[in-house]
């Protein structure tokens, strides 16, 4: 079985120590997946410091130093892997930023472009703001030549394949719905499309119960799966519906997979290799 940690949200509004308070007993042995968004505009939503709330205008992420320095260290140690996240996070017409936003393939390959510029890494990894992609969203991310960690199904959304490789896409995805429904594959599994790979994941957050992640993760362990544990840096203390907070779910997650004995800690660059056959 393979764990991922994956945290959304660092943006230029997020303080170095912000992080290291979340990962700084994690990320010396384990890699965390950062979700970083690269021109946030703050709005009004959950994790939106005072300072910012409201905010209308894009902060790149440059404008934010010391936290490029700071990610910059990290990632030369290999404790960090940096995702994209979204363009500037915004929820037009109240829906996710990857469902209605405008000029998405554009906003996605020049997103890329500037998180690898500014952070000095390659960035193959995306994770859409409010963990909704259309169909729009899924070609943007493909013609910009990243990945997805995402759980919505992508073949569902291609309707009557208008190009070859929307038809093979579809061919796949139809491929896989047969295998889980014959039993044959387990929902925790990378799927692997004509241009890009989707990877399913878990939220630990305020709606989720620490006794059902602990159902899935051994669900996931027995089908020797991927078990991505999708989080958020600012929700850190807040309570799941048992009353632990996120950060004790967290660790006790990590500590189940560290007694497994044989879960191994991946980054997102380590998960898009090809599967050894
Ligand atoms: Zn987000």
């Amino acid at each position: 079985m393979r764990f991922v940690i994956r945290d959304d949200d660092p943006s230029a509004m997020t303080l170095p120590d912000e992080l290291e308070a979340c990962w700084g007993g994690i990320w010396d042995s384990i890699p965390v997946g950062l979700s970083v968004t690269p021109f946030r505009i703050p709005g009004t939503g959950l994790g939106v410091p005072e300072a910012y709330y409201g905010g209308e205008e894009p902060i790149p992420l440059e404008e934010n130093q010391p936290l490029i320095r700071f990610l910059r260290e990290l990632i030369r140690a290999g404790k960090v892997d940096v995702a994209m996240h979204g363009y500037n996070h915004t929820r037009p017409q109240g829906k996710p930023e990857y469902v209605a936003g405008e000029d998405l393939a554009k906003k996605t390959r020049d997103g890329r472009a500037y998180l690898e510029s500014v952070l000095e890494c390659e960035v193959t990894t995306f994770v859409p703001p409010n963990n909704g992609m259309g169909l729009e969203g899924f070609r943007a991310v493909a013609a910009a030549g990243m990945n997805v960690v995402n759980n919505q199904p992508y073949g569902r959304l291609l309707g009557l394949p208008k190009s070859p490789s929307a038809l093979a896409d579809f061919v796949l995805a139809g491929g896989y719905a047969l295998r889980r429904k014959w039993g044959r594959s387990s929902p925790f599994e990378v799927q692997s499309f004509a241009r890009f790979k989707q990877a399913p994941y878990q939220t630990v957050g305020p709606e989720a119960d620490l006794g059902m992640l602990k159902h899935i993760f051994e669900r996931c362990h027995a089908a020797g799966g991927l078990f991505v544990l999708a989080t958020h840096y600012h929700a850190f203390d807040r309570q799941l519906v048992g009353g632990e907070t996120v950060r004790q779910a967290i660790e006790e997650l990590v500590e189940m997979a560290r007694r497994a004995g044989d879960v191994e800690f991946q980054s997102y660059r380590q998960v898009w290799r090809p599967a050894p056959s």
